[in-house]
């Protein structure tokens, strides 16, 4: 069975990391249009770099969870052909052991210059003045894609999505694009479409199940091995 399973924030939530619209989380102190942009970084870049560096350290703190251990299991199982995309910069679905996994908005464990695109591990603090360790320009960055950018590995989600069977979407509230389209790209493929929230959202999705991703993801996990 091919199964794409797209996951967001929700997934993270009983980790202890915030959602993006916690009440009183990091996003409530800094607002979107500051820290998630090319033009938030190019105004204040030592903003940018706070709120990524904070939330790294919440990061580094956080275990996976119920969900990211169910998920991990899926990756594994015989007969499973998982696609794990995940809008989460954190790196918890690889603590939990998911054989592969697709990081379409980045890592925080990652930095990036932004002079010439070389990459490196992300120190626990990270400026904009370290020099790039091979061109050295003080034009570091965290490797996240920005709202504006585009998302890494569009093309081979697509192929994904083109041949699913089930497409699940957990915990992700379906208002940023591009990802908020996988649901109707895999309709049109003739996936099976589920989604796993707290709340339903608008997406087109055959099938809902509710609660907590701790409980839901498991006992979803466990129907599709069954
Ligand atoms: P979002 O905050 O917009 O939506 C979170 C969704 O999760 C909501 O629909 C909410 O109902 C649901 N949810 C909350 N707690 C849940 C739980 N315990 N179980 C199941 N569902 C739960 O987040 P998003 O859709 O991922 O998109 C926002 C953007 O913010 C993404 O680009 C993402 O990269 C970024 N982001 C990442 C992290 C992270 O890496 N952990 C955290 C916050 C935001």
């Amino acid at each position: 069975m091919r199964i794409v399973v797209l996951t967001g924030a929700g997934v993270s939530a009983e980790s202890g990391l915030g959602t993006f619209r916690d009440k009183g989380g990091l996003w409530e102190a800094y607002p979107l249009e500051e820290v998630a942009t090319p033009e938030g970084f190019a105004r204040d870049p030592a903003r940018v770099h706070a709120f990524y560096n904070a939330r790294r350290e919440n990061a580094r703190a956080a275990a996976p969870n119920a969900a990211h251990d169910a998920l991990a299991r899926l990756g594994a199982a015989p007969g499973i052909d998982l696609t794990l995309v995940t809008q989460n910069i954190d790196d918890l679905h690889e603590q939990a052991g998911s054989p592969s996994l697709i990081h379409m908005h980045g890592r925080l464990t990652v930095a990036l210059c932004g002079a010439c695109g070389t990459r490196w591990e992300a120190p626990a603090v990270m400026s904009a003045t370290d020099p790039c360790p091979a061109c050295t320009a003080p034009a570091t960055r965290p490797d996240v894609v920005w709202f504006g950018e585009i998302p890494y590995h569009m093309e081979r989600i697509a192929a994904a999505l083109e041949r699913a069977d089930v497409f699940a979407a957990i915990g992700t509230s379906g208002e940023v694009y591009p990802a908020a389209g996988f649901v109707a790209e895999a309709r049109r493929a003739g996936a099976e479409t589920v989604e796993i929230n707290l709340e339903p959202t608008g997406g087109p999705f055959g099938r809902r199940i509710m609660g907590p991703a701790t409980e839901t993801v498991p006992r979803w996990v466990a129907g599709l091995l069954s």
